[in-house]
């Protein structure tokens, strides 16, 4: 019976994939969680109690309808969940690792509260590994042939989301980027460790059998102008993302051997996807043998301290204005990298840089948690006399990123922004003050998530769709 496999909570703990070991995970960059066994995933999903109203899908961007693959899970139908799972998500195995489900569709399980959480995030992610396996995840094909054009400027996970709704539905759809491979932050942002770049390509593969039709190593507003991308599509959507890091002011700053965050990560990825990267190789990007300090405490900073202890560093510091309960990041993050052996130094602010040419050492204030500011955050301030230096060969700046100054980059001043420097846009139509161009992702929304961006992708596309509908209609209205 269909029901005596679900609400079996109280009887069957969590239990999450089996974790590679800390010392055997970090000599290579591969995903350190192994995929369930189908018995595993069944009766996992079957821990869940099917609420009336499930809070886990109320919290999860993208509103899956979790109970109902959660129980075609438990009873073996394992198709028909994969079928349910992919219907409101273009990546639901990208989402199901690294989506941060603590604060998400399991830190909202109702079962969460007296018991530990339904693993929603590995069953998804175990769903739509056995549909690729199993060859359930079908070619696109699109509705219809349109003969109107979008252009795309952005491979992330915005622009991809949307590439294929717009393809679904039948348009022409080109996508510019101007890295050299698809993906955005997902292939040179996110360390393999979290996403096997595998995974990326074989979705980008399939948008591009489909009839998406790719232009890599084209940076619009300097390959081609942004005016001339106009000219060529009925519509374009800018999902540029985020990439301008903030910076540190302080002396000793532009030492040597300090670098961005997307810096150092973007070589990482590379050097693993087999590129030669001439700063990897000289050392200047290579955190062997060195004592590493990364400063930050976001997922961003998680994953530079993560790579550098597989890079094979001496030591691995990661500083942080606050405590460990007020860090950004995500807390599941810190225990895999306490675990891999990275020290925290909490409440440390960096004040100053040695070195002579390059960086020995990060001298740092001793903080404590102040006044709460009008977010309801504790302002960290100094601690008297609390001041201490780091020995550090290799400096890693994961302080967070701004948007781009795209009116300028796109020499189009009627792209407005908002004081944060993001895109503005309509919020019903997320067009912006241009007629026919569309913005979508961290561009408009700030540093976000990879679900929000796929979420907004889909969003945008509905949108793109309904504007270039009415415009067919009239032409043909004219053409009459
Ligand atoms: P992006 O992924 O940034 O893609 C934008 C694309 O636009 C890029 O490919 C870029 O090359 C291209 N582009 C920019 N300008 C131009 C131009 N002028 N012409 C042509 N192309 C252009 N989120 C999670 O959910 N989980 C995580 O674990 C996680 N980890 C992260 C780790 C790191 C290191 C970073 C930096 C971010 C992480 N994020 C994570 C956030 C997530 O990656 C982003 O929110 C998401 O990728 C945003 O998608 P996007 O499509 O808006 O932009
Ligand atoms: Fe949870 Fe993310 Fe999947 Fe939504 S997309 S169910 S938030 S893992
Ligand atoms: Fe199942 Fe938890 Fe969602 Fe309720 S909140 S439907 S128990 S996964």
């Amino acid at each position: 019976m269909a029901e005596t496999r679900m609400l079996k909570f109280v009887s069957v703990p969590q239990k999450r994939p089996a974790k590679r070991a800390a010392d055997e995970r970090t000599h290579d960059f591969d995903e350190i969680y192994r995929e369930f066994v189908p018995a595993a995933a069944a009766e996992q999903a079957g821990r869940c109690s099917q609420c009336g109203v499930p809070f886990c899908q109320v919290h999860c961007p993208l509103q899956n309808n979790i109970p109902d693959w959660l129980k075609l899970t438990a009873e073996g139908r394992l198709q028909e969940a994969y079928e349910v799972s992919q219907a409101t998500n273009n990546m639901p195995e990208v989402c199901g690792r690294i989506c941060p489900q603590d604060r998400l569709c399991e830190g909202n399980c109702v079962i969460e509260k007296g018991f530990d959480s339904v693993t929603i995030g590995s069953v998804e992610k175990y769903l739509t590994d056995t549909a690729w396996e199993q060859g359930w995840v079908r070619p696109l094909v699109p509705r219809r042939a349109l003969d109107q054009s979008v252009g795309i400027v952005g491979a992330g996970p915005a622009g991809l989301a949307a590439a294929e709704q717009l393809r679904l539905q039948g348009y022409k759809v080109h996508v510019y980027d101007r890295y050299d491979r698809l993906g955005g932050l997902l292939i040179y942002g996110i360390p393999g460790f979290k996403l096997e770049k595998d995974v990326v390509l074989r979705r980008t593969q399939r948008l591009a059998e489909g009839g998406v039709v790719f232009h890599t190593d084209c940076e619009i507003g300097r390959t081609i102008a942004f005016e001339e991308l106009r000219a060529r599509h009925d519509a374009v959507l800018i999902a540029t993302g985020v990439y301008k890091a903030r910076d540190i002011q302080a002396p000793g700053a532009g030492l040597g051997n300090i670098v961005p965050a997307m810096t150092y990560l973007t070589a990482s990825n590379r050097t693993g996807l087999g590129d030669t990267v001439p700063e990897y190789e000289s050392g200047e990007l290579n955190a062997a043998g060195k004592n590493v300090v990364v400063i930050g405490g976001g997922d961003t900073a998680m994953d530079c301290v993560r790579t550098a202890i597989r890079q094979g560093a001496k030591s691995v510091r990661c500083l942080y204005r606050r405590d460990k309960e007020n860090m950004p990041g995500s807390l599941r993050e810190v225990s895999h990298a306490e675990e891999e052996g990275v020290e925290f130094v909490w409440l440390s602010n960096p004040q100053a840089f040695k070195g002579d040419g390059v960086v020995t050492g990060v001298m740092a204030q001793k903080m404590r948690l102040g006044l709460r500011d009008s977010a309801g955050r504790q302002t960290p301030e100094p601690v008297e006399d609390g001041t201490f230096t780091l020995e550090a060969d290799l400096v890693i700046k994961a302080l967070g990123f701004d948007p781009e100054d795209l009116p300028a980059m796109f020499e189009e001043p009627a792209l407005t922004v908002t004081r944060w420097g993001t895109l503005k846009v309509d919020p019903r139509s997320m067009m912006t003050g241009l007629e026919g161009v569309f913005a979508a992702g961290d561009i408009v929304r700030g540093a976000s998530l990879v679900v929000w961006a796929i979420r907004d992708g889909r969003d945008v596309a509905e949108q793109l769709h309904k504007y270039l509908s009415v415009r067919a209609d009239a032409r043909l209205a004219k053409a009459s």
